[in-house]
Order: C-alpha cells, then structure tokens, then sequence
C-alpha cells in the first residue's frame, strides 16, 4: 500500500479531475490516470422524461448519428456548463467508475477530490460543480483554476518571482495566463481553441470544394494534416464527404496547403489574444517571458507548427508541453499530494 494512504487513514481513492470541455481526465492517488474520456453524454428523450444512455467513449460513438429520441451532447462543450444536471450526472459517472463502481462508501473512506474546470465558467456554475461532487461522494472538493493546474502539470515554477505563460489550448477554450510567486497575474480566456479549429476546416471544405464533411471527419484532417505554419514536405490525404451540389458521395485530395489556409482565421484570433495578455502583463515579468519562453499545452497546443508561429509573429520563445493532453489532471493530481498546495488562494473548498 503506498505510504500516502496509511497516513491519510486508507482515503486511498483521493482523485483529480481535470473537467474538460472535450475531454475528462480522473486519476486516482497510487494508481495514476484512470480515466481519459471524451466529456459527452448521450440522453434519451421520453416524454419529458430524460435518461442518461451512456456517458464518455461510448457516447461520443453516437455524436452525429442518433435518431431522434437520442441526443449525445458535450455540456461543457464551451467552456460554460450547458446543462447543470448533465454536467452533474457525467461527473458522477467517472468519480464512480474512477473508485471502481463502488455507490455508497461510509463517510471516512469517501475521496478528497480536487477538480479542475474551464475559467470562463461562473461561480454559480462552481458552486454546481462543488455539489456535483459531493454527491457524487466526495468528502472534501477542491475547486482550481485551469491555468494553474496546466502550469503545475507542466512543471512551471509556479511560486517563482520569475513569470511563467501557459497557453491551454483545448476543446473548447483557449486559456492564456501570467503566473507568478504562485498566483495568475493576468488571464485570458476565448472560445477559440480545438473545436473553432474543426468547424474552420468544415466551412473551407463546404465554400472551397462544395463538400459537405463531419466535424469529426474535419478533427481528424486537423490531426492527420493540419498546421499552423509551413511544413518541411507538404502531404495530402483523401477525404469523403458529400457534394454539395449532386448531394452524392466525393472523395477528394486535400493538401495540408489547404488545411493551413482553412486554419488562419482562428489561429490568428488565438495569436491577437496571447499578444494582448503579453500586453497587460507588468513590463518586468512580460520581459522575463520574452526571455524564458511560453509553453504551449492541451491537446490544441499539439497543432503542427503552432510553436513555430508564435515564435514567428510575437517573437517569445515557444515549447510545447511532452505531457500536453495530461497536465491539467497532472497539476490537479501533485496539488492532492501536496499539504502546501492545498492552502492556496487559487484553490476554493467545500466540504
Ligand atoms: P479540453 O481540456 O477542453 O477537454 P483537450 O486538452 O483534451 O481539451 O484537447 C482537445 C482538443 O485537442 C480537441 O479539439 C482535439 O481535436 C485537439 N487535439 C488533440 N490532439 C491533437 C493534435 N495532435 N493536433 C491538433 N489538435 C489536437
Ligand atoms: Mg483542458
């Protein structure tokens, strides 16, 4: 048994939860990342009765293509809670699958859990996600902010003087923050992230080549081919979709060339924002940034070529995180760990 739970008198199942708006990752104290699963929820309507049918992998099968009684919907999808209870119910769902099906734990082996949610979401939508947590069967819930938890994840030097930028970049919402002596200086957070990047491709393919495709066909041309800047050999793939004009099925070669073009107008949205949260930054910690870098993190940071562009059109040095996808539930995981973390101002506490 790990040293943390005898001290902690067996609460062996303490957990992290980063609450992305595409993605939920929960990892359980001892045993590391237990889940990482698309955050959708598929609901079936019946006579103004509604019923979860799945939640997670499974449901995100069903995105697009459930009959009409079924809707598979992602609640947080930007970055605000669409639905409290759904929100509600999908939390419930991992916490009970992450402590391994078990419903109702007696109060002294319930989890300590430190969940981590979107910045642009409200304090009365926190405090939902706070009673969502507990009656999911937490005894204690911690709330942080997101760029916090990434920075950490990513082994910044949060408590330093010298100021750290983290650019989150995920479904939903890109988060751009100034963190320095363990505190965000300044943050911003725009709806331009992973999911603009998709529905950009969508709207090229449909005005460019008459062809109508799925936002999922459109995430997977992103991932396969998509860039921010020029690539050392240019490829192209073959894509399906359906003609606009004949409303039958076309398969058709698109270059990365296009990918990029179809890309521009929500990357340098995404670069204008970073450039104005460097301009609100004190003069002497925006001077430490030029100097140190930014690192770029979700799983948006991994666009092809993104480094490359911010280095080229604001000029600070750029990495992009190993751990980009993992580093929020990372960071929320060592603040669990860590007794010092736990009495932070950027963490909120109920229970
Ligand atoms: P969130 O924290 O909002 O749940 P994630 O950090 O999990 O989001 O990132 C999800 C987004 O990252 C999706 O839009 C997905 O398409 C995108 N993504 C994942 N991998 C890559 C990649 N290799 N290149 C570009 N985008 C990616
Ligand atoms: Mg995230």
């Amino acid at each position: 048994m790990p040293l943390g739970d005898t001290l902690f008198g067996g609460f062996g199942s303490d957990m992290a939860i980063d609450l992305g708006t595409a993605n939920t990752l929960v990892s359980v104290k001892g045993q590391g990342i237990v889940i990482n699963e698309p955050s959708v929820v598929a609901i079936e309507n019946q006579q103004q009765q509604q019923r979860v049918l799945a939640v997670g992998t499974e449901a995100k099968e069903m995105l697009g293509r459930t009959p009409g009684s079924i809707v598979a919907m992602r609640p947080l999808k930007d970055g605000v809670i669409a639905d409290f209870e759904v929100t509600e119910a999908m939390l419930r769902y991992f916490i009970n699958k992450a402590a391994g099906g078990r419903r109702r734990m007696p109060w002294h082996s319930k989890p300590r859990v430190v969940v981590c949610v979107p910045s642009g979401v409200t304090s009365v939508e926190k405090r939902a996600v706070f009673e969502a947590t507990i009656t999911a069967g937490a005894r204690q819930a911690f709330l942080i902010e997101e760029p916090m938890a990434a920075a950490i994840g990513a082994d910044l030097p949060v408590e330093s003087p010298t100021g750290s930028m983290v650019i989150d970049i995920g479904g939903g919402t890109t988060e751009v923050a100034v963190i320095s002596l363990g505190g965000i200086v300044n943050a911003t957070s725009i709806r331009i992230a992973g999911d603009a990047f998709d529905s950009a491709i969508v709207q090229y393919a449909k005005s460019h080549f008459n062809l109508a495709i799925g936002e999922r066909t459109a995430e997977e041309l992103k991932i396969s081919i998509g860039s921010a800047a020029p690539l050392a050999e240019e490829v192209d793939v073959e894509v399906r979709g359906r003609d606009l004009l004949s409303g039958l099925p076309r398969t058709l070669r698109v270059e990365s060339e296009d990918i990029r073009m179809a890309l521009d107008d929500p990357i340098s949205k995404m670069v204008q924002a970073v450039k104005d949260t460097l301009d609100e930054t004190p003069p002497d910690l925006a001077s430490d940034l030029m100097e140190y870098g930014v690192v770029l993190t979700g799983g948006g940071g991994l666009l092809r070529g993104l480094d490359e562009r911010l280095r080229h059109d604001i000029g600070v040095p750029v990495h992009v995180s190993e751990t980009a996808l993992t580093n929020v539930v990372l960071g929320c995981a060592a603040v669990l760990e860590s007794p010092e973390y736990l009495s932070q101002s950027y963490l909120q506490q109920q229970g």
